[in-house]
């Protein structure tokens, strides 16, 4: 297959050299990858300014293209002809981090692979915790399991598939699980403090998350110590609720 890697850790990060050491012996990989960390960009786009693309190399000197842009324009930028085909898959990651649950509308990783289905390529996100240490190849090797089946068996170009893998000694994961995202509990908090010329400030964050652990969901999954695939569609629609709405009195 012909994969185009990104993430949004930057061209330097660990996670995409793993990717393109383990898929390109099999695969025509190509990165294009942002020259800086974008990480919680969501679904950000470049419109106000051009872009410039420069070639590089990763750290085991194979060559790569860095932009300075977005991991979304990133991929639009290959798709929309920097590169001279289409893309078969786009795989970006693999990220410094989890993406379960609401991550994802944070996450600019997912959001890369959102982008690869916008412009018709299927695409998979992959991410995983680095601490306490980050055995990032364990994470690549099953993605080159995962592209293997992607090509036997096909996955629609309006799909993005979003995988978490736990970080954890090969022995120690329980297997792979298919899910359903789940819920995240952020505890973000809202601290006033006010500088040395006496203007306020205000930082957001607070402790870390805490996830409801309901059975079938990705949150769950990775915390049982399984892999999670989670298969993901652009359609945010609620379906459940438009008769609903329709019912309503919206005359006008
Ligand atoms: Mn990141």
């Amino acid at each position: 297959m012909r994969i185009l890697l990104t993430n949004d850790d930057g061209v330097d990060s660990e996670g995409l050299l793993a990717l393109r050491t383990s898929l390109s012996p099999t695969h025509e990989t190509v990165v294009v990858a942002p020259d800086r960390n974008w990480s919680v960009s969501g679904h950000t786009r470049t419109m106000d300014r051009p872009l410039r693309i420069a070639e590089v190399k990763l750290r085991d000197g194979s060559p790569a293209y860095s932009t300075d842009g977005t991991p979304s324009d990133c991929v639009a930028l290959a798709a929309l002809g920097f590169l001279d085909y289409l893309p078969d898959l786009v795989i970006s990651g693999i990220n410094q981090g989890n993406n379960l649950g609401d991550d994802i509308t944070y996450s600019g990783t997912v959001a890369a692979a959102m982008e690869g289905v916008i412009s018709g390529i299927p695409s998979i996100a992959v991410s995983m915790n680095t601490t306490p240490e980050w055995p990032v190849e364990l994470a690549a090797a099953f993605v080159a399991r995962l592209v293997e089946q992607v090509n036997e068996r096909g996955l629609a170009k309006d799909i993005l598939l979003n995988v978490n893998v736990p970080n954890l000694p090969h022995d120690q994961i329980r297997g792979v699980q298919i899910t359903r995202l789940g819920k995240r509990v952020y505890n973000d908090e809202l601290i006033v403090r006010t500088d040395p010329r006496g203007r306020k400030y205000y930082w957001m964050g607070g402790n870390a998350v805490t996830d409801h652990l309901e059975e079938g969901t990705d949150v769950a999954a990775v915390e049982e110590n399984y892999i999670s695939i989670t298969p993901i569609h652009m359609d945010l629609t609620n379906h459940r609720l438009l008769d609903t709405l329709r019912s309503w009195d919206l005359r006008f």
